[in-house]
């Protein structure tokens, strides 16, 4: 019997944290980790940083699902991990009586602190981008994004005071840089959110036009991972909405008010986003532990650090080493999830039975364009063969794999009690969140 601590409770923690309370096994202890009270499930980030979504309304408290699953929670940053006494040493969120840290205990460690945006060394980029790795991060796009859209709108009515005649040129400029499923969506989302203001008349601005959404991808299509077919669609509907893609536009640096791209491109920037990259974080609290080139931990097809056989990593921060190494395994909620299944059945199988390994699955990628609705492919949807997916259809799978999620989570009832909820609001609330 044994006490598991899972560091981190994202989507893979949070995920198996809540499979191991509920089913334990040969486990005792099951305690949770995490810097934040409550959880957010990170692919809706880019409607946060739109303001299409109260990142409130869709919070998951850590300490009733904890109640409610059977495992303990401890609120704080994880500082260090001192892997000779089996311990990590945490600081906690809101200190308890006298005592700032706390020191945890494992007998098995699972590591799951996820990414953060990898800048892939470009001058500039780390001090003038904006990333979107956590709810703050989202956040603090939406007030910069909404406080340039008022900043121009007040430049537009003083033109008007002046008597003199609206430019017609854009005045905001937004570049996304990384067109793959994330710089995407949040570019839909930001065109929507700029319709819906000017719509409203909330910042001043005159028409659309006025914000100009550039998408710059270093490849020579969007969607490099997906089918030639679902992102030539991709293109076409972004197009419609009026954002720009730039093509084979590899970024050399990024200035505060430019991008400038190794081919001489420059872009004006009011605001730059960088999406481009994900790689594991703060190596400094699990130290000497094996990681590859992007600071993710190695890990066997155990899930087991290659250096510690009682430390596990699973989702963004981990990398499997595959002795084929024909597929690797991207760092995707998709695959955080069907890893913390693995690892729950792993840690709560009978003593001596032989243990399996993690085989990856990729099923499909939805991508959602905001109004203009989401499309994708599915993997072998029928029998071997690949499904590309569009419309309503498309539309209801990518609004159900969240639902599905929080289902898992809270159960059925309280599922559809938060979509009913969601729903009120969304008739009784302005549709962004622009205050
Ligand atoms: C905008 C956006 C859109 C995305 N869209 C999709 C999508 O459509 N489909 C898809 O499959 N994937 C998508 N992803 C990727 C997906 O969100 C990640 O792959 C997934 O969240 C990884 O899960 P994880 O558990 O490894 O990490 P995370 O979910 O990031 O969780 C990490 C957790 O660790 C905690 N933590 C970190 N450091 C510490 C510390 N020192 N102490 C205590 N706690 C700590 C954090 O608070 C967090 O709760 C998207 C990502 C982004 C950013």
């Amino acid at each position: 019997m044994e006490t598991v601590v899972i560091a981190g409770g994202g989507v893979a923690g949070l995920d198996l944290a809540t499979r191991l309370g509920r089913t334990r096994g040969a486990v005792r202890r099951v305690i949770l980790v995490d810097s934040a009270p409550t959880h957010f499930w990170k692919p809706l980030l880019h409607s946060v940083a739109a303001g299409l979504i109260d990142p409130a309304h869709y919070h998951i408290d850590y300490a009733r699902q904890a109640l409610e699953s059977g495992f303990e929670f401890v609120c704080g940053e994880i500082v260090g991990i001192d892997r000779a006494t089996r311990s990590l040493e945490v600081r906690l969120r809101r200190p308890r009586e006298d005592a700032a840290t706390a020191t945890v205990h494992y007998d098995r460690l699972v590591l799951s602190f996820g990414s953060v945006t990898d800048f892939f060394g470009v001058p500039g980029a780390r001090q003038h981008c904006l990333s979107l790795d956590s709810v703050g991060q989202a956040e603090a796009f939406r007030q910069r994004f909404l406080n340039a859209c008022a900043a121009t709108g007040a430049r537009r009515d003083a033109f008007h005071e002046a008597g003199l005649r609206d430019t017609s040129a854009p005045l905001v400029d937004i570049v996304i840089v990384g067109a793959g499923p994330t710089g995407i969506e949040l570019a839909a989302d930001l065109r929507h959110t700029v319709d819906t203001l000017v719509k409203y008349r909330l910042s001043g601005l005159g028409a659309s036009r006025q914000v100009r959404i550039r998408l710059l991808e270093r490849g020579q299509r969007l969607l490099p991972g997906l089918d030639p077919a679902v992102s030539a669609l991709a293109v076409r509907k972004l197009r419609g909405l009026g954002i720009e893609i730039c093509t084979g536009a590899a970024v050399s640096e990024v200035g505060p008010r430019e991008v400038r791209t190794e081919d001489g491109r420059v872009f004006p920037a009011a605001l730059t986003v960088w999406a481009a990259g994900v790689r594991g974080p703060q190596l400094a609290i699990a130290p000497a532990l094996g990681a590859n080139r992007n600071g993710q931990i190695l890990v066997n097809e155990q899930l087991q650090t290659v250096d510690d056989p009682r430390v596990y990593a699973m989702g963004d921060c981990s990398s499997l080493v595959q002795p084929d190494r024909s597929q690797m395994i991207p760092p995707t909620a998709q695959a955080a999830r069907q890893q913390s299944a693995f690892l729950a059945g792993l840690l709560t199988r009978r003593p001596g039975a032989t243990p399996p390994r993690f085989a990856y699955r990729d099923y499909g990628t939805l991508v959602t364009l905001g109004r203009s609705g989401t499309v994708g492919i599915l993997l072998r949807a029928v029998g071997k063969r690949n499904l590309r997916v569009r419309g309503a259809i498309a539309s209801l799978m990518y609004r159900m794999t969240y639902e599905r999620y929080v289902m898992s989570h809270v159960g059925l009832p309280r599922m559809i009690g938060h979509m009913v909820a969601r729903w009120c609001r969304s008739k009784m609330l302005m549709p962004v969140k622009w205050h």
